[in-house]
C-alpha cells in the first residue's frame, strides 16, 4: 500500500458549521439526542462545538474546542438538566485564528433573559452593523456574526410587542447567509435567510420538533423529516405549537450548489433534491460531456466516491475503490488546533496498489482549489502502476470566491485563474483534466424546490457583495489556542 497525506482542509472549500436544535414536547433524553444531532453534522465543522440546554427559561452550555467526540462525556454532558428545550453548534472558522470566545452556541443576556444562539452563513453587511453599534457603545467579545445578530435582536425587542417581531427586524436589516436556531426563554426559533444559500430542515421525534441544518441529523436520532424551513421564513416553537412567519420572499432565491457536490452528507435531502442522487448524477453528466476510456474508475474519498459510482454507471467502466481513507485519525485527541501535523494526519490516504497497477484510472474528485492535493493524488496513483490517470471533476473550475459563507480563497488565488485546463494538467501530471460545466451542475439539482447560487463558477450572484470586509484590528493579538 502506499500512502499519501494531503492536507485537504487547505485545499478544499471548507463550510462555516451545522446547526441543531429540539423543542421538548415529550419525555425525551434532550441532551444524548442533540449530542447524537450534532454527531450527524459533523461534516459541516470540526473546529468547535456546544450544546446549550433551557431549563425554566435558564440557559446551560458546554461548549469547547474540538470535535464532537472529544468535547463532551459523560462528566460534563452528565451535569446539563433535563431541558426544555437544546440549542447545538458545530463550527468551522474561516479565520486563520480560532477565538475560543466566537465558540457557538452563544449565549447572551437581553431584557427578557436569555438567547442561545447558533449561526450557519456570512452576513455580507455584518462590517457596517458592527460598526455602527460600536459607535452606540456595543462591546462585543467575538468577531461572530452570532453575537452581532443576538446584539441586533436584544436591541429590537426593546420597542417590539414580541421576540417575534425583533427577530424580524433583524432579519430585515441582515444581508447575506445565515441559517440559525436561537432559543429564547420560551421559544426554539429556526431562521433562513431570504436567499436561502445555506439548507435548514424542521423535523419531528414523537411530539418534539427538531430544526437541523441538515436532514440527515434528524434521522440519525429516530425522527423524521418534516419539509424545508423557506428562504425569508421564520418558526418559532412554543408551548402552543408550531408558528410559521416570512420576512420577506425573494423573487430569485439561491442555495449553494456545492451543498450537493461537497459540504452536505449524501444522506441527506435538501429543497427535495437527494444529495446522494447529485452526486451520481454529477457522475453522470461529467462522463456524458467529458467520456475516455479506462479500465476502471475510483472516487478521492468521501464526496467524490458518489460521482464515481455514476460515472461509473454511464460510461459503463468498472468501479473500483482505490483509496482507503483512515477511519479513525479524526479522533485523534487534537482534532483542531494549529498543528499542521494533526490537519495532514487527519486527511491520511492510503492507495490501493493491486487495484490500480498496470490499469487506466480515471479519478472523480469534487474540486481543485490549490491543485495540490490532486498533483498528489496522480503522483500516488502512477507510483502504485497506474498506466494512465485522467482526472474528472465532479464541479466546473472555481474562478470567483463565495461571499455568502464557504471559505473559497480569493479569486487571483484560485488555481483555474492562473492557469487553463491544459496548463493545470501538465501542472497536476494528469493524463486528461475535465471539469463539469456550468449548465452540468445545474442539472444535477432539477427538481429542486428553489433557486440555486453558482456564483463561484459563473461569476453572477443573486445576492449583494460585501461593501466592506470587515477587519478584526485584535486578530494577530489573540492568542492561539
Ligand atoms: S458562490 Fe459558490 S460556494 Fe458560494 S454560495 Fe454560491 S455556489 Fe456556494
Amino acid at each position: 500500500m502506499k500512502s499519501v497525506v494531503i492536507d485537504k482542509r487547505r485545499d478544499k472549500v471548507n463550510d462555516e458549521c451545522g446547526v441543531f436544535g429540539i423543542y421538548n414536547n415529550d419525555d425525551l433524553d434532550l441532551v444524548s439526542l442533540t449530542h447524537d444531532g450534532l454527531y450527524g453534522l459533523q461534516h459541516r465543522g470540526q473546529e468547535s462545538a456546544g450544546i446549550t440546554v433551557i431549563e425554566d427559561g435558564e440557559p446551560y452550555t458546554v461548549k469547547d474546542l474540538g470535535i464532537v467526540s472529544n468535547i463532551f462525556n459523560e462528566k460534563n454532558l452528565g451535569k446539563l438538566p433535563k431541558g426544555k428545550m437544546s440549542v447545538g453548534h458545530v463550527r468551522y472558522t474561516s479565520h486563520q485564528y480560532l477565538d475560543r470566545a466566537a465558540t457557538q452556541p452563544l449565549v447572551m443576556r437581553y431584557i427578557e433573559g436569555s438567547l442561545a444562539l447558533a449561526n450557519n452563513g456570512a452576513v455580507t453587511n455584518f462590517a457596517e452593523i458592527r460598526a455602527a453599534l460600536e459607535k452606540g457603545g456595543a462591546i462585543f467579545q467575538s468577531n461572530s456574526h452570532a453575537e452581532v445578530i443576538g446584539y441586533m435582536i436584544s436591541t429590537h425587542r426593546i420597542d417590539s410587542d414580541s421576540i417575534e417581531e425583533a427577530v424580524l427586524k433583524t432579519m430585515g436589516i441582515l444581508k447575506g447567509s445565515y441559517s440559525m436556531v436561537i432559543s429564547s426563554p420560551t421559544k426554539l426559533i429556526g431562521l433562513r435567510d431570504p436567499h436561502g444559500f445555506k439548507p435548514l430542515c424542521l423535523g419531528k421525534i414523537n411530539n418534539s420538533y427538531i430544526i437541523s441544518s441538515e436532514s440527515c441529523a434528524i434521522e440519525s436520532i429516530g425522527g423524521k423529516f418534516i419539509r424545508d424551513v423557506y428562504p425569508g421564513e421564520m418558526v418559532v416553537i412554543d408551548n402552543e405549537g408550531f408558528h410559521s412567519y416570512f420576512s420577506e420572499k425573494k423573487k430569485t432565491t439561491s442555495l449553494c450548489l456545492f451543498e450537493y457536490i461537497y459540504v452536505a452528507r449524501p444522506d441527506s435531502i435538501i429543497d427535495g433534491v437527494n444529495v446522494n442522487l447529485a452526486r451520481r448524477k454529477a457522475g453522470e453528466i461529467l462522463f456524458n460531456e467529458n467520456p475516455v476510456e479506462a479500465d476502471i474508475v475510483c472516487g478521492v474519498p468521501d464526496s467524490g466516491l458518489d460521482a464515481a459510482q455514476g460515472y461509473s454507471a454511464a460510461s459503463g467502466i468498472k468501479y473500483a475503490t482505490a483509496f482507503i481513507k483512515n477511519k479513525y485519525i479524526g479522533r485523534t485527541p487534537d482534532g483542531v488546533g494549529n498543528d499542521k501535523t494533526q490537519r495532514l494526519l487527519k486527511n491520511r490516504l492510503n492507495v490501493i496498489k493491486n487495484i490500480v497497477d498496470g490499469k487506466r484510472v480515471v479519478i472523480i474528485d469534487d474540486s481543485i482549489i490549490h491543485g495540490n492535493t490532486s498533483a498528489h493524488i496522480v503522483k500516488v496513483l502512477k507510483d502504485a502502476g497506474a498506466k494512465e490517470v485522467h482526472v474528472r471533476i465532479s464541479s466546473p473550475e472555481f474562478v470567483h470566491s463565495c461571499y455568502f459563507g464557504m471559505d473559497l480563497p480569493k479569486s487571483e488565488d484560485l488555481i483555474s485563474n492562473r492557469y487553463d485546463v491544459e496548463a493545470l494538467r501538465k501542472r497536476i501530471g494528469a493524463d486528461s483534466l475535465k471539469f463539469l460545466s456550468v449548465e452540468g451542475i445545474h442539472k444535477i439539482a432539477e427538481g429542486c424546490k428553489i433557486g440555486l447560487c453558482d456564483g463561484c463558477f459563473s461569476g453572477v450572484y443573486h445576492a449583494d457583495k460585501p461593501k466592506i470586509i470587515y477587519e478584526d484590528k485584535f486578530a494577530n493579538k489573540i492568542k492561539k489556542y
